[in-house]
């Protein structure tokens, strides 16, 4: 066949690079004759970013479709059970102020929507906690599986906390030695053209030219191929999210024993917000906020106040990275016979874990859509630019949402958030609808939005949002209904915390015993 799709060449060895090197080889058989040929090329150079430790629940599919052992994973990544995220300070600021983001759907979300009998209920159970049994499981730093659950299987649905840098050893080693992925470790210093302006090869330090197909651009932000040779624009968010800076650090734990927290914790700040992760050997903390809003050195104290009662005058001493971004993402993110994934096509503040599950969307969408040649591409690209604008449309509005609705006053950072100019306007348009009627299905409509209309739920009704649907809708049925499952959950909550181990007590399990291959 003329110009069938054999050879793709990603450039980047990032979380990025090798989790689409992995979807890609598993699926299109990298490691026989037949199948595609995929080589990974990164650069000795630069090192990847090495953050990124908070996933979304998708990442289990993609390590099983990968071929990922989970117990080799959760051994080899330093990584742990995370069941959603405790906002803390969001809405007033107040001490008592937290709420939950759990990644179970609402009990009986598929026949009913529970939030205007919530609403009339006057016994002052949290939403999350009245439609989900994982806020209080979570709370009391339980796992999301029993130690007789197999592997990917859960009781509770839940994604990881892990080490960025231990994960991209790991994918790398299981792609080029299961997988059949070739690695090349050199800098890419030039791209060299078809006539009809597709990439022909990239050009190496010290391998030459490299031959390709199609190109995938996982070089982070430097955006090698999409940004820098083809000049595809960057599309600027920060006058919608204002966040670019954040200050990280390792903190570790009192003893080997300490509890590991089973969800994020995300503290907010006068400025931005503080991100609380716990992995089995230690915490990964740090502060993301505005520097048109606050000062580093101003940052770099609230950072080390929030991480003094686990270090006492450790605290003061501890090593803090800084990391600088731009919020945005590339008008378009497939062009030509390249296409950029990972940071090279976007990054926005990691308020909700969306970038790598972000990666996982963008590999497995390439891998079902892989052109056979390349006459049928340029229809693939269309449709990929257009599915990932509405993503990230999606995303912006998400997170924007946190900010629009709280209520705190402390700093002009929460206040400029709150400018009804710095809101999108289908965000607008959704806070009307929504003041009469509860988000639900009919909101979103793909099966694999990132965001689904129960996250949207926990947010708007755990930070106080209130509807007044209107009085026509026959609630006697409805009403049965409703005291049935909030009963159901509530049933449920009790059941779970009695029978659920902690969330150390498991990984240590896992850690000596390995959880059952399914
Ligand atoms: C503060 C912060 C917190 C975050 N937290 C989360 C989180 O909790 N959850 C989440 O999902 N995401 C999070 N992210 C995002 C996540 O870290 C990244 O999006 C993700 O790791 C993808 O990175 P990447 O692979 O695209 O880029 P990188 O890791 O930067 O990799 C770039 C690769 O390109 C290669 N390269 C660059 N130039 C060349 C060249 N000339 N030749 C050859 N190779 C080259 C480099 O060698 C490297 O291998 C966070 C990001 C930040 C900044």
């Amino acid at each position: 066949m003329d110009n069938e799709l054999r050879r793709i060449i990603i450039v980047g060895g990032g979380s990025a690079g090798w989790l689409t090197a992995g979807v890609l080889a598993a699926e299109h058989n990298a490691n026989s004759n037949e199948g595609i040929e995929i080589t990974l090329v990164e650069s000795p150079d630069v090192s990847p970013i090495g953050v990124g430790e908070g996933t979304w629940p998708t990442m289990r599919a993609t390590l099983k479709k990968i071929g990922i052992s989970e117990t080799e994973f959760l051994r080899e990544c330093d990584a742990s059970f995370k069941q959603g995220t405790k906002f803390r300070g969001w809405v007033t600021g107040e001490k008592e102020d937290s709420y939950s983001h759990p990644f179970v759907l609402p009990v009986g979300y598929s026949e009913i929507n529970l939030v205007t009998a919530w609403q009339a209920d006057k016994t002052n159970v949290s939403f999350s906690d009245a439609v989900s049994f994982q806020g209080k499981i979570c709370d009391r730093g339980l796992a999301p599986k029993q130690k007789a659950t197999p592997e990917f299987a859960h009781v509770a649905n839940y994604a990881y906390h892990l080490d960025a840098g231990k994960l991209v050893t790991f994918l790398q080693k299981h792609c080029v030695e299961k997988l059949g992925v070739t690695h090349i470790l050199d800098h890419v210093v030039a791209v060299n053209s078809h006539d009809n302006e597709d990439i022909a090869s990239i050009e190496t330090k010290t391998n030459g030219d490299i031959p390709g197909d199609l190109f995938i651009d996982c070089t982070g932000s430097a955006a090698l191929l999409l940004g820098k040779h083809y000049l595809v624009p960057f599309v600027s968010k920060k006058h919608i999210l204002f966040n670019d800076t954040a200050l990280a650090v390792q903190v570790p734990y009192a003893t080997e024993d300490s509890p590991i927290a089973s969800q994020t914790i995300s503290t907010a700040q006068t400025s931005g917000w503080i991100w609380d992760i716990a992995l089995p050997t230690r915490r990964g903390i740090g502060y993301v906020y505005s520097s048109a809003h606050i000062k580093d050195e101003q940052a770099e104290v609230s950072l080390r106040d929030y991480i003094r009662p686990a270090l006492a005058k450790q605290a003061d001493e501890i090593d803090i990275r800084k990391l600088s971004f731009k919020p945005g993402h590339r008008q378009i993110f497939w062009h030509k016979n390249c296409v950029a994934v990972g940071q090279s096509a976007g990054f926005i503040e990691p308020l909700e874990a969306s970038a790598l599950v972000m990666v996982e969307l963008s590999a497995k969408m390439i891998s079902e859509q892989l052109p056979v040649n390349r006459e049928v591409m340029d229809i693939v690209a269309k449709r990929f630019n257009d599915k990932f604008l509405y993503r990230w449309d999606r995303i912006i509005d998400f997170l924007k949402l946190h900010y629009v609705l709280s209520k705190r006053v402390d700093n002009s950072y929460w206040s400029d958030n709150c400018r009804t100019e710095s809101i999108p306007e289908n965000l607008k348009m959704l806070l009307k609808l929504w003041s009469y009627q509860p988000p639900w299905h009919q909101d979103f409509t793909y099966v694999d939005e990132v965001f689904p209309s129960a996250s949207y739920q926990y947010i708007l009704y755990g930070m106080g949002f209130k509807t007044t649907p209107r009085a026509t809708i026959n609630q006697s049925n409805y009403n049965d209904l409703a005291v049935t499952y909030f009963k159901s959950n509530n049933d449920m909550i009790n059941k779970l915390l009695m029978g659920l181990p902690s969330n150390r007590d498991l990984i240590n399990h896992i850690k000596q015993y390995g959880l059952q291959k399914i």
